[in-house]
């Protein structure tokens, strides 16, 4: 099984210090917090993603699996939206994601689940053998 890892919303966080951003003004294809930031960000000739970039979407999975694998070891498979937000679950991010029909699948690591307008299901453990 390869992990794909993708990044819906890449923009909600500085491509150099790893600071959220605010996108409140309007200008919703800022990569930057700053024009220090910019600027460190170019001089360096960086073709890739800064560490603290990485570390900081790799702190959002690893919560996000946490809760996730929480639930299943308390036999959850679904749960509202809201109360995921309020576990601190952020939607933003995930590991991969698969549209098949009008399901729409996501991975966090070992852990897929499904998301709904209002809930996510079917959470399930994809290390578990089902024979
Ligand atoms: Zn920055």
């Amino acid at each position: 099984m390869g992990l794909n890892y993708q990044i819906p919303r890449e923009k909600c966080f500085c491509l150099q210090c790893g600071n959220q951003l605010n996108l409140g003004d309007g200008r919703q294809d800022r990569k930057f917090c700053s024009v220090a930031c910019k600027n460190k960000y170019h001089n360096a000739g960086r073709q890739m993603l800064s560490r603290h970039y990485k570390n900081k979407v790799i702190r959002i999975l690893d919560n996000n699996n946490f809760i996730l694998r929480r639930l299943l070891s308390m036999g959850v498979t679904s749960l509202d939206i809201n109360t995921l937000r309020q576990m601190q679950f952020n939607f933003d991010f995930s590991s991969s994601y698969h549209k098949i029909g009008r399901r729409q699948l996501y991975t966090c690591f070992d852990v897929q689940y499904e998301l709904t307008p209002t809930r996510i299901m079917n959470i399930r453990d994809l290390l578990e053998r089902n024979i």
